[in-house]
């Protein structure tokens, strides 16, 4: 990792909100992650597909640093995240140091992982007055304000088991979007709804992307890949085997594992 992380991140004239370089990870002696590299612009839209196992969720896990990685960098904003340069030598950073760098990125998982004794407007909130230590009233009008995007406006009020899955995710959104994000990762967030309900939570990512919300999507919704995506990154054996724009990716697939993988979703 050069000293000068914001200017390399520039190298290739591009401005990178989130860049993974040569990044690896192990479990044990199982490589999972080999020396993967991907940026991600402003306002770009890259979605992960790729087979169970293949490392989507190590890969989007590492970029939080939400998963320690072995090699490689990972860049928010032209900062190295988990690591500091010390002595020329690289050291673990400190908690804190690891929390500013990824301050401006935002999560939605699989699991929504709401707070069942909050509200929706409570679960949007609760970040906002123990992190931002945000005043309750202004908090709360920011919770009203985000569960009125993703259309639950009327459910503020309501406790997630009254939410249907659909619901709850929403609210996950409005929750990770109440910080303000830069970066918005998601992974698989479609995977846990029964399939009715899989339209409203990419109605919202779709209307995120049109705003100009830089995100990095792992999913196995082809069709919202095809449409939202400004590029693919298929992910296999914890290698990227195919990357590219979605046209590429899904017309005429050349590679034979993407073809085989993308058989599949027919
Ligand atoms: P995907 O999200 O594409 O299904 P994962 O990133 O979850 O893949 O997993 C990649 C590989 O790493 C898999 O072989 C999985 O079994 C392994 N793996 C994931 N998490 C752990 C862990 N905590 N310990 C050991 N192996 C793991
Ligand atoms: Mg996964």
């Amino acid at each position: 990792m050069n000293l000068n992380a914001k200017a390399a991140a520039r190298q290739d004239g591009r401005d990178y909100l989130v860049e993974a370089r040569g990044i690896s990870k192990y479990y044990g002696q199982t490589r999972v992650l080999n020396n993967i590299s991907l940026g991600v612009c402003k306002s770009e839209v890259t979605c992960i597909i790729g087979p169970s196992g293949s490392g989507k969720s190590t890969l989007l896990r590492s970029l939080a640093f939400l998963e320690e990685y072995d090699g490689g960098d990972v860049l928010i904003e032209g900062e190295l995240l988990g690591y500091i340069e010390k002595d020329g030598a690289r050291a673990r950073a400190p908690l804190s140091e690891i929390n500013r760098v990824r301050r401006h990125v935002g999560m939605v998982f699989q699991q929504f992982n709401l707070w069942p004794h909050m509200t929706a407007a409570g679960n949007v909130a609760e970040a906002l007055l123990r992190v931002k230590k945000m005043p309750r009233a202004r908090a709360r009008e920011r919770a009203m304000h985000m569960l009125e995007k993703v259309g639950l406006a009327d459910k503020a009020d309501a406790y997630p088991a009254r939410l249907s899955g659909g619901q709850q995710q929403r609210v996950a959104i409005a929750r990770a979007l109440a910080m303000e994000p830069h970066i918005m990762l998601f992974d698989e967030p479609t995977s846990a709804l029964d399939p009715e309900l899989v339209g409203e939570v990419l109605q919202v990512m779709k209307e995120l992307a049109r705003e100009g919300m830089t995100m990095v999507v792992v999913t196995h919704e082809m069709g919202f890949a095809a449409q939202v995506a400004d590029r693919v990154v298929f992910l296999d054996k914890g290698e990227i085997a195919v990357s590219g724009p979605p046209d590429e990716i899904f017309r005429n697939p050349a590679q034979p594992r993407l073809r085989q993988f993308l058989q599949n979703y027919l």
